[in-house]
């Protein structure tokens, strides 16, 4: 190692889902949403000139926290936008975790968590989930810096009750608590209506999944005024511009059309159910996914080798060589089409074995 290298912070980067690009390929290992976003969006985009790309964003990405605030019934200085949830998320452990005692969140959970903590020195200890893969809510009432975690969780996608967060709340009003809800679109009841009750909860949603914005890049979080305040003294100190002009404008559109938010919404969650019986027909376990994907287990065939099955017939899932989930597979919830092929090659590749 040469000298200028040990003053390097040096972390371990996340590993993101691969993005492969092929023309017959059924992706389902991101998450993303099968359904295009809503026709607004695609209208907006064509309304568009370059011209408006000349000039700074709104710093306060105004126009996109006020649609917020209106939709959810909020005040705007109860909402705060950033690139992605990770984004928000990240600025989030910036401000908030900055505590000599450790951080809370669970084992298997969110695998960025334990990526921006080591990048912010940030202490943690992780806390098991039972073997239903649930939240033990009792974990979390012991002494910390912070708690964090997904609900639904991810990549379980079991839901943690309302009732069980106000209880880790009560526990914890000396510190900030984070409920991420990256998919709580899909059937699970948000943390929102405790942000009234409980100034130290901040309450984390994405454009990614449900509203099938990936690659516009917007996250949002709820919180008291004085918790958004405090994050956005963060944001304005590291860069201030992190909302770009289509994303603003792209974002509101997205927004506005709840018709077909609930109408793609309410069909990914009853193509989850259907996959859910036709894999559990061919022998797959899998708990209650109150999100956009399954998490699924088969007692005779190791995930991994079914992973790599269908890798080659280029459907992709996911797989996590990690302790306790490494017999798992992730499948995100695609059209009823792709969801068909996928059900129709696993069937194929069982009953060979027959
Ligand atoms: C997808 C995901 C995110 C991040 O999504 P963005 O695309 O950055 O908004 C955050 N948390 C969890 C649990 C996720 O699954």
């Amino acid at each position: 190692m040469k000298k200028w290298e040990e003053n390097v912070r040096r972390v371990i980067p996340y590993t993101p889902g691969e993005q492969p690009d092929f023309a017959d390929m059924i992706k389902l290992n991101t998450n993303e949403n099968p359904y295009p976003p809503a026709p607004g969006v695609q209208e907006r985009m064509k309304e568009m000139s370059a011209e408006e790309l000349r000039l700074y964003p709104a710093p306060a990405a105004d126009s996109l926290v006020e649609e917020l605030a209106g939709y959810y019934g909020l005040k705007k200085e109860q909402v705060f936008v950033g690139v992605g949830s990770d984004d928000v998320l990240a600025m989030a452990f910036l401000t908030f975790f900055n505590s000599k005692k450790p951080v809370l969140f669970p084992d298997i959970t969110y695998s960025f968590y334990d990526v921006w903590a080591g990048l912010f020195g940030i202490l943690y200890v992780c806390q098991p989930l039972n073997e239903r893969f649930e939240i033990v809510k009792e974990d979390y009432y012991k002494e910390n810096g912070g708690v964090v975690f997904p609900n639904p969780n991810a990549p379980t996608g079991v839901e943690l009750p309302l009732s069980d967060i106000e209880d880790i709340l009560r526990h914890n009003e000396d510190v900030v608590v984070i409920v991420d809800e990256a998919y709580i679109d899909f059937g699970a009841k948000s943390a929102l209506e405790l942000t009234e009750k409980y100034d130290n909860l901040l309450v984390v949603q994405t454009f990614s999944k449900s509203r099938a914005l990936a690659g516009l890049r917007i996250g949002y979080a709820f919180g008291s005024q004085t918790l958004i305040k405090y994050l956005n003294d963060a944001k304005y100190s590291f860069n201030s511009y992190t909302m770009n002009r289509p994303s603003l404008a792209l974002g509101v559109e997205a927004l506005r059309d709840d018709a077909y938010f609930k109408e793609t919404t309410a069909k990914i969650i009853a193509t989850r159910e259907r996959t859910k019986k036709e894999l559990a027909a061919l022998g797959f376990l899998s708990g209650d996914s109150k999100a956009n994907f399954l998490f699924v287990t088969h007692p005779d065939y190791p995930a991994k080798e079914l992973f790599e099955a269908l890798r080659k017939r280029h459907i992709f899932v996911r797989y996590f060589a990690k302790p306790r989930i490494d017999n798992y597979l992730r499948i995100t919830i695609g059209t009823d089409a792709q969801m068909d092929e996928l059900i129709a090659f696993l069937k194929e590749y069982i009953r060979r074995d027959i």
